[in-house]
């Protein structure tokens, strides 16, 4: 397990981006059923933070190897933060984006420009072999768009405008959305403390 990281996810979506922006660290990424690992692990934190911490902790204790978590979703403003931490289960886990999304859309119709103003946010949380800690944030501010659009991304990526660049984060090439995406953004904060535990393991 040495130079292996476990990204304790099962979501396909992310694991391609984590992979693309951690490949520099001469790594092997493994998400959890790549590491044989397969457990229920209660998200009952309420923040994402909290949240992060307890996926990475649960499978570190299992595996005993550097493990990497992510909790993340998105916040929308005239709606309270909602969807937030139960972006995933928002009408519940198996309900199909293209139904969230529109749920979404519908609930801020008749509110105009800035007032559909949403973040996506990101919390990784990294526990090391040793059993220490670390956790960095990043987000990314955009509106709701009107009206989804883009294949890209997953999620809630085609109602997810961005006005600088005219397209949602759906219509961004996986490496143009890693390079200003929340979680992007977490991970590249992560990266040297990474580094600095496997420096300071001599690795
Ligand atoms: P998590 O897997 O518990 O972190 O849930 C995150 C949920 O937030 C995902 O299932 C998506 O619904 C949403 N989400 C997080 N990041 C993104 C993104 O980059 N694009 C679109 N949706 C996202």
């Amino acid at each position: 397990m040495e130079n292996k990281i476990i990204f304790a996810t099962g979501n396909e979506g992310k694991m391609r981006e984590v992979r693309e922006i951690l490949s520099d660290l001469g790594m092997e990424i493994l998400s959890m059923k790549e590491a044989g690992v397969s457990m229920d692990i209660v998200e009952d934190g309420t923040t994402f933070e909290e949240n992060a911490r307890i996926k990475a902790r649960a499978v570190q204790k299992a595996t005993r190897a550097l493990v990497l978590a992510d909790d993340s979703g998105l916040a929308v403003d005239y709606l309270n933060g909602e969807p937030g931490v139960y972006s995933a289960r928002y009408m519940g886990e198996d309900t199909s984006y293209v139904i969230k999304n529109k749920s979404i859309i519908d609930r801020l119709k008749g509110i105009e420009g800035s007032a559909r103003s949403a973040r996506f946010c990101c919390a990784i949380a990294a526990v090391f072999p040793d059993g220490s800690e670390a956790v960095t944030e990043g987000i990314i501010e955009g509106v709701i768009a009107e009206s989804p659009s883009g294949e890209g991304g997953f999620g809630y990526d085609p109602i997810f405008y961005l006005p600088e660049r005219g397209m949602t984060t759906a219509e961004l090439s996986a490496e143009e959305k890693n390079a200003v995406s929340h979680r992007g953004n977490a991970l590249r904060k992560m990266k040297p403390l990474i580094k600095d535990w496997l420096g300071r393991q001599g690795l």
